[in-house]
């Protein structure tokens, strides 16, 4: 007869899930191969094996030591159980030292006979999830330089606006462009300006190192450094560094008035972010010292501090 227990046994001990059967109270009472196995992979085993453990207690005493994963764990699996959600489903990053992982955990009940248990099982999702980071990654890249395009910089922005408007932080913002450009793609051909965007985004991938700051490009032949919890002197030093790294780059422009070779000018601002302020009049603000930039000569940056008034943001960009 082939309805054996230990047919189904070794039928669930064929799934690449790990599954194991608890009761009301918690306790183990069943696990299949792979839940063994995963549980010596990552150092957990149970020389005892994992019949009487209590489930429960092993994802509060994970919660306790500030594994995020262990308390929602709990709290879901609990719910169930006292029959407030038919079942239960939680995504969660277990990584390790050298791999990316995710797993899905999920828990429903399990009627044998007259006695209700639960089934809890663990799987592997970490294809999928790969495969949403790339898309995630794709759709925040700029195609042509591969850095981070203007949709992504405006939600990162936003909540940076945010975030140091909460904290009191200061927060400073370059818009930088091209000088000439429409003339070097004339002399040079599409592709070449093509090219020369690509090397410009790759400088400033330097420019931008800590979790506040943000290189993008803006569109076109603009871009946008944005530095966060940083004072406008700070940020005029760096944007003045980074005017300089693209003139180093000695790419020829015959065509240039300004210079021999490609160069950039950049409006720079910076403020404490207040409520009645909202993110894109710091950039409104730097395109108009940008626009001062350029009618100055090119190759330079104009650096000013955004006040909020109205009347001393127009003083400050000299159209009072
Ligand atoms: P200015 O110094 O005043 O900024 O002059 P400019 O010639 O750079 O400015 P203008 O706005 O007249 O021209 C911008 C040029 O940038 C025209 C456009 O074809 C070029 N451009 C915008 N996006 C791209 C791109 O993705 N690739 C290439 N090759 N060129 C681009
Ligand atoms: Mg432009
Ligand atoms: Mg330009």
């Amino acid at each position: 007869m082939i309805e054996t227990p230990s047919f189904f046994s070794a039928l669930l001990d064929t799934i690449d899930s790990h599954i194991a059967v608890i009761n009301r109270q918690g306790e183990i009472c069943f696990v299949n191969a792979r839940w063994s196995c995963f549980a010596e992979e990552n150092e957990l085993a149970m020389p005892d094996g994992w019949r009487g453990i209590n489930y429960l207690e092993v994802c509060k005493q994970a919660a306790e030591m500030g594994d995020d994963f262990g308390a929602n764990a709990a709290e879901g699996i609990q719910r169930v159980i006292d029959g407030v959600e038919e079942t239960f489903y939680i995504e969660y990053p277990c990584h390790s030292p050298d791999t990316k992982r995710w797993y899905m955990m999920r828990v429903s009940p399990l009627q044998h006979e007259d006695v209700i248990y639960y089934v809890v099982s663990h799987q592997d999702i970490t294809e999928r999830k790969l495969a949403e980071e790339r898309v995630l990654d794709l759709s925040r890249t700029d195609g042509l330089t591969g850095i981070p395009n203007r949709r992504y910089f405006d939600s990162f922005f936003e909540e940076e606006w945010r975030r140091c408007q909460r904290l009191q932080l200061p927060v400073a913002l370059a818009l930088i462009d091209v000088d000439h450009f429409k003339e070097y793609n004339d002399l040079n051909g599409h592709l070449c300006g093509d090219y020369c965007l690509r090397q410009i985004a790759e400088v400033m991938s330097r420019f931008s190192r800590r979790p506040g700051d943000l290189h993008a490009r803006f569109g076109g032949e603009e871009f946008v450094l944005l530095f966060g919890n940083t004072t406008l002197e700070q940020a005029e030093l760096r944007v003045e560094t980074f005017r300089e790294a693209v003139q180093n780059l000695n790419i020829p422009h015959d065509k240039s008035p300004t210079a021999a070779v490609v160069t950039v000018s950049a409006g720079v601002s910076g403020c404490v972010p207040s409520r009645e302020l909202p993110p894109w009049s710091l950039i409104q603000f730097s395109d108009q010292l940008l626009y001062r930039a350029k009618s100055e000569g090119r190759n330079r940056i104009v650096s000013r501090p955004f006040q909020a008034k109205a009347t001393s943001y127009r003083q400050s960009i000299g159209h009072a």
